[in-house]
């Protein structure tokens, strides 16, 4: 019997309506031949949504998202929105879906490709075999903390974490080494905040429930630093929101290219999977944008919301294989390219070694 999935999609600003349709295109050549059916919804959000609603996250999105199984989401913002109010601010839509579906756990993979091991900026035996989870804590910490406050001469914001918001994301950490290497590397700056320091402790509390799991802990400019001179010593990365915001965006570079990795943010109900990068205004309309971080996302999304494994390892292993027989988007090019390749023709590679 045919699987019957609804999938919201939000497409966005910027390169998101492109990349989405990529991602789109190999999930409807999957689903063909892997016996599921894929139902979509068009959601506004972000930079789009403000133009013909009036704010960056309508009623209809947040209602929309709650019925589907799972969000696929492109990426919001852009300079025509950088002086509206801050309330009406894309990326203030973006927090609040995350803050309204309960997504409090960020997957963030920076996975280093073979045959990528040169687009890096770091030397190939540096890189070469890395493959590191970043679990990050996304509905707490700084970026929600209360009070917080733009004055005439100063400005603040609030750092907090409670018990329960530090367990639950430990739990996810756990559970996701328990399926890895079993090694987790906690992040904070437990030498200077107490924020941290209560966090530190709560991990260690956590710890004791997953006997199997190496726990060590790091303080995060030490991880900053530790992360581009030896990666490979990391499995999973546990971390707070602000300092995995950070991190994650500097352990995707270790990959060549912010164009190839995926995310997901889940929770207790619908997660979202998005790729890491952002509407990328520069290259947005010319149909340039690498969609392979996207199409990883779909990937994501079809193997934890869905349950579609098999049907995320063909994505996974496509991708490979498009790699593998040299073919880039610009942002690669510079790396053995046999042929530069646009938006859609890479999503229609994808595609057809999907569906083979
Ligand atoms: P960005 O990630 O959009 O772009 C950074 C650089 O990477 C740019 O040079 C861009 O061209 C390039 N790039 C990004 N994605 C690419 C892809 N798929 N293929 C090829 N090149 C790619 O970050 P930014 O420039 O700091 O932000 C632009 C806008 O995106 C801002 O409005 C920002 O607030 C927003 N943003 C949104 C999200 C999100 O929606 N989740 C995340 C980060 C930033």
């Amino acid at each position: 019997m045919t699987r019957n999935y609804k999938i919201a999609v939000i497409k966005g600003d910027g390169i998101g309506p492109e990349i989405i349709d990529e991602a789109v295109k190999v999930l409807d050549a999957l689903s063909a031949n892997m016996g599921f059916n894929l139902e979509y919804e068009e959601l506004l959000m972000g930079g789009s949504a403000l133009d013909v609603t009036g704010v960056p996250l309508p009623d209809e999105t947040i209602q929309g998202v709650k019925k589907a199984d799972a969000v696929l989401f492109g990426a919001i913002g852009g300079p025509k929105w950088d002086n509206v109010e801050r309330h009406l601010r894309p990326e203030s839509g973006l927090l609040a879906i995350r803050k309204e579906m309960g997504t409090f756990a960020n997957l963030r993979p920076a996975i280093v490709y073979d045959e990528l091991v040169n687009a890096s900026t770091l030397k190939a035996d540096v890189v070469k075999g890395v493959d590191i989870m970043v679990v990050r804590e996304l509905t707490g910490g700084i970026y929600f903390g209360q009070p917080r406050e733009l004055l005439e001469d100063s400005a603040y914001n609030t750092m907090v974490y409670t018990r329960e918001e530090v367990e639950r994301i430990a739990h996810v950490a756990f559970e996701i080494a328990m399926k890895r290497d079993k090694r987790i590397c906690s992040v904070d700056k437990a030498n200077v905040l107490e924020v941290s320091q209560f966090w530190r402790e709560t991990v260690i509390e956590v710890a004791k429930e997953y006997p199997e799991v190496e726990l060590t802990h790091m303080y995060v400019d030490n991880a900053a630093m530790q992360l581009i001179r030896e990666p490979k010593q990391f499995d999973v990365i546990l971390t707070g929101n602000i300092f995995g915001d950070i991190l994650s965006d500097a352990a995707s570079m270790l990959s060549g290219s912010i164009g190839l990795l995926p995310s997901a943010s889940t929770g207790k109900g619908v997660g979202l999977y998005e790729p890491i990068h952002g509407s990328a205004p520069d290259i947005a309309g010319q149909g340039i944008a690498n969609p392979l971080a996207t199409i990883s996302s779909a990937s994501m999304m079809l193997r934890y919301a869905l349950g579609e494994s098999d049907a995320a390892d063909k994505i996974d292993d496509a991708i490979k294989k498009a790699l593998a027989k040299g073919y880039r988007t610009g942002d690669l090019a510079a790396y053995d390219a046999e042929e530069v390749l646009s938006c859609s023709q890479m999503g229609d590679i994808i595609a057809k070694f999907v569906s083979k």
